[in-house]
């Protein structure tokens, strides 16, 4: 190199320097859709910004947490570039990635994979005076599906199916907010609702601890174990009656379930989403304790019930510690994910 290359490489470095450091300590915001706030997916986000935003100043990034129509919508508006991340079913993230239910004929391609979270039971609640005991006995009946863009509302409609009765036909179906369900089910505007979600939760106990008694409902017998048969991102759940004192049940109620997970578009910088990766598993104990639907967590689970390719974030904070060898291989590539039917 000659002696004026030298002097013009090192004149272009100082001058980078001080640009390079006022870019570097500029703060970066960015989003995570949840759910309503009587869920779990709303203090899930709220637990995963607490983590990160205790070194915002190491990472440059805030992160907020916005109330949203749920998992189909964080989806939707992470891909669109609304929202950087967002907490969905992985049902629903195993229909987008694949190009079914809403998504039908228009796979997700942008969308990545970060962890797995708590799990969810597809949860039916009924007041004790409409007599529903079980699946059946909601025909004629008022029943809360779930508000589209939620997650739930496929589950609810699943169930349905299988048990052979027409959401239009045999049913008074509503679609209002989870968030709304517990209070429409007090002022007996509703029988029944339907809500997947982690246990324990505020939504159930606001509904179970009203004037009007309420009862959850088991999903079980022959229709759902051809369900979990037909779909295989459901597995069997137990909601413990331990957490509802107020609710009619006596005993823990079967029903079936799915897992939270956390997720973003391949659009999103990798340095980001290491962070949120970082925090979380480097201070495990530390978020175990912020919500107690965590607290059977561990590491390895969280890296189980995903099917968009780990965002490149993600995968290099698992090589990096190991966890590497407990993740799906088909994960690590972006052209490929879990396979589609
Ligand atoms: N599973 C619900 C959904 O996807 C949200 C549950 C929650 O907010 O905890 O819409």
């Amino acid at each position: 190199m000659s002696l004026r290359r030298v002097v013009v490489v090192l004149l272009g470095l100082l001058l980078a320097v001080p640009f390079g450091v006022s870019h570097a300590k500029r703060m970066n915001f960015a989003t995570i859709g949840t759910g309503g706030v009587t869920g779990v997916y709303y203090p899930t986000g709220g637990a995963i910004s607490r983590m990160v935003n205790k070194k915002s100043d190491k990472y440059h990034l805030r992160l907020t947490v916005e109330s949203t129509a749920g998992s189909v919508y964080n989806i939707n508006a992470v891909i669109s570039g609304q929202l950087e991340f967002g907490i969905a079913q992985s049902d629903r993230q195993y229909q987008a990635w694949c190009g079914l239910k809403e998504w039908k004929g228009r796979p997700q391609k942008k969308l990545r994979s970060i962890f797995s979270i708590h799990p969810e039971a597809v949860t039916l609640v009924a007041s004790v005076k409409s007599g529903i005991k079980s699946v059946p006995d909601l025909k004629g009946k008022r029943v809360n599906l779930g508000n589209p863009g939620s997650g739930h509302l496929a589950n609810a409609r699943d169930v349905l199916k299988a048990f052979g009765i027409d959401e239009k036909r045999d049913i008074k179906a509503e679609y209002a907010k989870a968030v709304e369900a517990p209070q429409l089910l007090q002022d007996e505007r509703i029988d029944a609702f339907f809500y997947t979600v982690g246990h324990p939760n505020g939504n159930i106990k606001e509904a179970t601890s009203g004037r009007v008694k309420v009862r959850i409902v088991p999903i079980e017998g022959p229709p759902v174990e051809k369900l979990l048969q037909k779909y295989p991102y459901y597995a069997k759940a137990i909601i413990p009656v331990k957490f509802y004192p107020m609710a009619a049940n006596k005993k823990d109620v079967p029903t079936i379930g799915v897992k939270a997970t956390f997720v973003t578009s391949a659009d999103v910088p990798e340095e980001w989403v290491y962070a949120i990766v970082k925090e979380v598993f480097d201070n495990f104990e530390e978020f175990k304790k912020l919500h107690p639907a965590y607290s059977t967590l561990t590491k390895k689970d969280m890296l189980k019930g995903l099917s968009a390719p780990l965002h490149p974030g993600a995968i290099k904070y698992y090589k990096e510690t190991g966890l590497i060898k407990y993740v799906d291989p088909r994960l690590l590539d972006p052209n490929k994910g879990m396979p589609c039917p």
